[in-house]
């Protein structure tokens, strides 16, 4: 039986190609150094497969950036900004160029944008959008792909090289010329890709992997005629290469025939999201086809449970024979980190019950071993299984006793906002359009450093409580001086607005070197839920209160919302992820409770990523977000009508869910909308969107301050569009990653953009 890794993370296991860009970047190393760095990681990871036993090692799964920016750059999908900077290049088709695009372009007279940057399919992972234009020429430009198939032949090893297959390639990108359609662009880019195909063939590739992700989306009749075009010019002009056809993320559903009847030597599918999609499959799989089974979950750090693994293969097996069968992780391995070997702190019962790549490279050799007969491997397996199912933490029979407790009536405040709303101005007595601002504010060396020496034990908790202390003081004095009306404490004592809360609820494991690939060099590391979630004690009370005592104006509490932690952990997978959400919520919502019985009467619950969380098939994203905003509302809905409840969004594009954030009913929303020019309220307006809203007036994103007018323009444009007592005045997010100058002469620009707009109303 043939064994398969669709990819493997690329980063570097102790971040050594992040650390080697960043200082190229930062003109530290030479480009020799860097390409060095890169070529010592692809040699370990094609040694750690080829050892480990591996058939199908995958090459071209490496990249610098990220993987469709090298697709873009192999055919040539450079956008016309970029057309005379690449002329001034000797080498047109430099890393130089590469990294431009990638990371925008201020140099030698040049000021280029990046190209744009969006989520890969439901993951954390962001890819940059080829942008599709007129005034591109696609041919082969890049021979990346070829070189490392090269590379590693040379090192003995014949890889799998991995590309983007075509119709994902161009159904995740964007048409920015008008005239150009789908079909045409398929037709013009054919050649190149049949190109590089030739070119792989003939550096000796024997299968190629296409990734063709889209297979689990909802899919327009125009798209699966590409995928038939596609498939059978590439079959034509390649009669003898083994194209190993590659879905991952979800079930091929509706596109199962058309999968099925694609000319390709084998179909990938991911039996980890979808293992309903095996039957239907196993029917209707042409004689010539092969199957590869990606059984072993490569989005979570969970072991296998190889008895369901088992089941799934002896399945295959039975209707195929095992000589059409491949076993697989169910994607590409670039979103779990590299070895839990390396963690040497975690608990040595949550560890047992953890894989990482490495781990699950020979999770899958394993699976074979024990189709051949190694039953002590599947006893031992079972043995961690079962000893996962009771241990001390992972069901908290009070934390279960609770959640089947909660009836419809925990979901809803008391009363309607109409009734709340002016209780509420009684109670705080804002002026129109009060200022406030997201919450944290600049995280500055010394802030950084204070943390650091706490967690190191170079300081006390008390020199550490008075040091925050003191910066809570001065951002309260300081924030009353400006004449902003809702203040903040500024968020000093919190590294990550998920890790801060994860560390003091029960339920959380933290690693210290689980990174994952999130876009370029930025990586993160989320916290792991394996048991369930309660709280033992408040979190962010003494902080908040300590804060309010300082001012007569309302300090907002600041909390993080259960979606957003939900969906930047790694979940546990033994109940059902929107039950964890739940027991995130109850335990958010007893914080909520305290900081009201402390005194505090506005409280946010930021949830930026309840967007994330969308399913990829339209069909299940309703029930998805009825799911999220009952967890939100759990959450917040105990307190009293006087008591404001705000929560914060940002990555834009709410138009299409605006009834299902009505539906959280919070009494503020600030959101994120400064750079689309108040367009997203347009859809607010329309939708006669009932409670308050802060849309942002400025972009955090940048240095830039922004001008009193300018911000006052928006403001006048979002009072036309919605009633000028639901408005505050407040920036587009947080503003941790900005300096405190800038943040100054924005913020005070600010409150007197609403000071004149008020006297205009
Ligand atoms: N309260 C958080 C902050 O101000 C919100 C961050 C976010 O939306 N990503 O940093
Ligand atoms: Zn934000």
């Amino acid at each position: 039986m043939i064994t398969n890794i669709p990819g493997y993370p690329r980063i570097g296991s102790q971040r050594e190609l992040k650390k080697a860009c960043e200082n190229y970047w930062a003109g530290k190393i030479s480009l020799e150094k860097l390409e060095l760095t890169a070529r010592l990681l692809r040699k370990e990871h094609w040694e750690t497969l080829h050892q480990a036993g591996i058939d199908l090692i995958p090459s071209n799964d490496f990249s610098f950036y990220d993987q469709m920016l090298d697709m873009s750059m192999a055919l040539g999908v450079i956008p016309a900004r970029f057309q005379e900077l690449r002329r001034s290049f000797a080498n047109p088709h430099c890393l130089e160029l590469y990294f431009a695009m990638a990371r925008g372009y201020q140099k030698n007279g040049f000021d280029l944008t990046a190209v744009e940057m969006t989520k890969w399919f439901d993951t954390n992972y962001h890819y940059l959008v080829p942008e599709f234009d007129h005034s591109q020429a696609y041919s082969l430009q890049s021979r990346k792909s070829v070189q490392e198939f090269q590379e590693a032949l040379q090192q003995g090893t014949r890889t799998k090289p991995v590309l983007i297959g075509p119709v994902t390639y161009i159904l995740c990108g964007k048409i920015k010329s008008a005239g150009v359609t789908r079909a045409t662009l398929l037709q013009q880019l054919l050649p190149a890709y049949l190109e590089l195909l030739a070119a792989l063939r003939d550096a000796g590739a024997d299968w190629i992997q296409l990734d063709e992700p889209s297979l689990v989306t909802d899919l327009e009749p125009a798209d699966k005629i590409l995928y038939q075009l596609a498939y059978t010019a590439i079959r034509e002009a390649f009669p003898d290469l083994k194209l190993l056809l590659t879905t991952y993320f979800g079930a091929l559903e509706d596109n199962t025939e058309l999968a099925l009847q694609l000319p390709v030597n084998a179909l990938h599918i991911d039996l980890v999201r979808a293992p309903e999609q095996l039957d239907s499959i196993l029917k209707a799989l042409p004689d010539n086809m092969q199957l590869s089974l990606g059984v072993i979950d490569g989005r979570n750090i969970w072991k296998n449970d190889y008895a369901a693994s088992l089941a799934l293969i002896n399945r295959a097996t039975a209707a195929l024979g095992a000589d059409r069968v491949m076993l697989a992780t169910s994607c590409s391995l670039l979103h779990v980190p590299y070895n839990l070997e390396d963690e040497t702190a975690l608990n040595a019962d949550v560890k047992q019950w953890m894989a990482f790549a490495r781990q699950k490279v020979q999770e899958v050799i394993s699976l074979k071993k024990i189709l051949a007969g190694d039953t002590a491997l599947l006893a031992a397996n079972q043995q961690v299984m079962e000893q996962r199912k009771t241990a001390p933490g992972i069901h908290v029979s009070a934390v279960k006793a609770r959640l089947a407790g909660v009836t419809p009536d925990d979901f809803s405040r008391a009363h309607s906002f109409t009734e709340r709303q002016p209780l509420q101005q009684e109670k705080l007595q804002l002026p129109l359009l009060p200022t406030t601002t997201i919450g944290s504010f600049p995280q500055t060396v010394e802030i950084r450093q204070l943390r650091s020496n706490l967690k190191k034990g170079h300081i006390t908790a008390e020199q550490y409580d008075q040091d925050i202390s003191a910066a809570i003081r001065e951002a309260i004095s300081w924030q009353e001086s400006l004449g902003l009306d809702v203040l903040v404490h500024g968020e000093f004592e919190r590294n990550d607005m998920v890790e801060y809360f994860g560390e003091q609820l029960e339920g959380f494991a933290f690693t210290q070197n689980g990174w994952v690939q999130s876009y370029g060099s930025r990586c993160v590391k989320p916290p792991v839920i394996y048991g369930d979630v309660w709280r033992p004690q408040p979190m962010t009370v003494a902080w908040s209160r300590y804060a309010q005592s300082l001012t007569g104006k309302p300090v907002k509490g600041m909390l993080t919302g259960p979606v957003t932690i939900l969906q930047w952990s790694f979940v546990r997978n033994d109940q059902p992820r929107m039950d964890t959400a739940l027991q995130i919520a109850l335990a958010i919502r007893d914080e909520v409770k305290d900081l009201e019985d402390a005194g505090i009467a506005i409280i946010q619950v930021d949830e930026p990523a309840l967007r994330e969380g969308l399913p990829l098939r339209k069909s299940q994203q309703d029930a998805y977000l009825q799911q999220a905003v009952d967890a939100f509302r759990l959450s917040v809905a105990p307190v009293q009508d006087t008591t404001q409840i705000h929560t914060h969004m940002c990555y834009a594009e709410f138009n299409d869910i605006i009834a299902h954030i009505a539906a959280m009913d919070a009494d503020v929303i600030t959101m994120e909308t400064s750079r689309s020019q108040m367009e997203l309220l347009e859809a607010f307006a329309q939708f006669r969107y009932p409670n308050e809203t802060g849309p942002g007036v400025y972009d955090i994103h940048s240095p830039r301050v922004p001008g009193v007018a300018e911000m006052g323009k928006l403001l006048q444009r979002a009072a036309e569009l919605l009633p000028a007592r639901n408005l505050w005045v407040n920036p587009d997010c947080g503003l941790k990653t900005r300096k405190w100058p800038e943040t100054e002469m924005s913020l005070r620009n600010m409150v007197q953009a609403a000071r004149e707009v008020r006297k205009q109303l």
